[in-house]
């Protein structure tokens, strides 16, 4: 069998969550952490990272309803936020918290928690300008209608930074939001108020009581590179090794062509696995503590890379396609760079194809 592991060190994540909460303290120590794990947990396992976190946030974030539902059925107890789904019956069954983005969508819950007979909690998302989902239309009249229907408790109100690398415009959203919060202040729900992902926690205004991020505690973002560390490595091992010479061509298309007699190594991963095509002729891998090149196309299940500087590496050596190894280190964000995407994209691809394997926390 291949070898295509990702590594998951959930003591890094630990940290970085730490890290997370180490910045929040001196602006606003209060405030709430809804540790988002949507999307398998960016491809790190929801399960396995929730459990790591179990008991030490607010709440966790999850994109839809199936996924609450994994957590639930593995034992997860805290409370589990969806944010992007409007079916109403799996709500109640597996007691989650709803992110109301739609009038007709909250009598609909009022309707079967009454039936049920419960106070269901939701958080309600408002427009600010990412133009995706959340009450455009008189938001803080809606909050208002939301809050008589009968078994509804707002218990949160949310929007979603959509620029936040950009000061001006989140300036503006932020704004935007504290008018809702100012409005929505004299309903006497007292809800709690989040607004800000990973990359708005360096906009001490963006606190407000809660905060949400993701990409974060998998130990990226620009502003506090140093601080954290990545949580998933991934890596392979090479299936063969052969001597080409000069003028050699390599992969679909011939887009490399051996400029001299060259050392060419074949790794079991391709596009099929989250390895981009756009990878091709430009990515990184490190084998032996040295980093060679990826040449010629990434094919759907193999790549091959250029081992003519690595001249002692042998079949069945391993491959870091991500992490560190030796000195050197390929990061998501480097990842992203070659393919031309965000470090989002290669973590919930990479990680959510390789098998996983955890480095746990040490028990306290
Ligand atoms: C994905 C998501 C987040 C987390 O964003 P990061 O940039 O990963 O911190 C927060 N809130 C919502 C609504 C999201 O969809």
């Amino acid at each position: 069998m291949r070898l295509l592991e990702a590594e998951i060190d959930l003591k890094a994540l630990i940290h970085n969550f730490h890290t997370v909460k180490a910045v929040l303290k001196p602006i606003n120590p209060s405030c709430r952490i809804i540790a988002i794990v949507k999307a398998d947990a960016y491809g790190h396992g929801a399960v396995e990272v929730a459990r790591a976190l179990e008991k030490r946030c607010f709440a966790f974030g999850v994109a839809f309803l199936e996924e609450a539902a994994i957590l639930r059925e593995s034992g997860i107890k805290s409370k589990i936020i969806v944010l992007f789904d409007r079916e109403v019956e799996g709500i109640f069954k597996y007691d989650l918290t709803p992110v109301v983005f739609d009038f007709k969508q909250a009598q609909a819950l009022s309707k079967q928690a009454q039936k049920k007979g419960v106070a269901l909690p939701v958080h309600i998302k408002v427009e600010t300008g990412m133009g995706r989902l959340g009450i455009y239309n008189a938001p803080c009249k809606t909050i208002k209608k939301i809050a008589q229907l009968p078994n509804i408790k707002i218990e949160g109100v949310m929007s979603h930074l959509s620029e936040a690398e950009n000061k001006e415009w989140t300036t503006e959203q932020i704004r935007r939001f504290q008018e809702i919060q100012k409005c929505v202040s004299n309903l006497e729900i007292n809800p709690v108020f989040h607004i800000s992902n990973s990359h708005g926690i360096i906009y001490p205004e963006a606190l407000f009581d809660a905060i949400r991020p993701g990409l974060m505690l998998y130990g990226y973002s620009q502003n506090f590179e140093k601080e954290l560390k990545p949580c998933m490595k991934v890596k392979t091992k090479i299936i063969d090794i052969r001597r080409l010479p000069k003028g050699s061509p390599i992969s679909y298309g011939r887009t490399f062509i051996t400029k001299k007699a060259s050392l060419i190594g074949v790794i079991p991963v391709g596009y099929a696995d989250g390895y981009f095509r756009k990878l091709t002729n430009r990515a990184k891998v490190i084998v032996r503590g040295k980093k060679v090149p990826v040449v010629g196309t990434v094919c759907m299940d193999l790549t091959m890379i250029d081992l003519t500087d690595v001249p002692d590496t042998e079949i069945d050596d391993e491959v870091i396609l991500l992490g560190e190894s030796g000195n050197e280190k390929i990061t998501a964000q480097d990842i992203a760079g070659w393919a031309e995407t965000i470090p989002y994209e290669v973590l919930t691809s990479l990680g959510s194809r390789a098998k996983r394997k955890y480095i746990k926390e040490e028990a306290c």
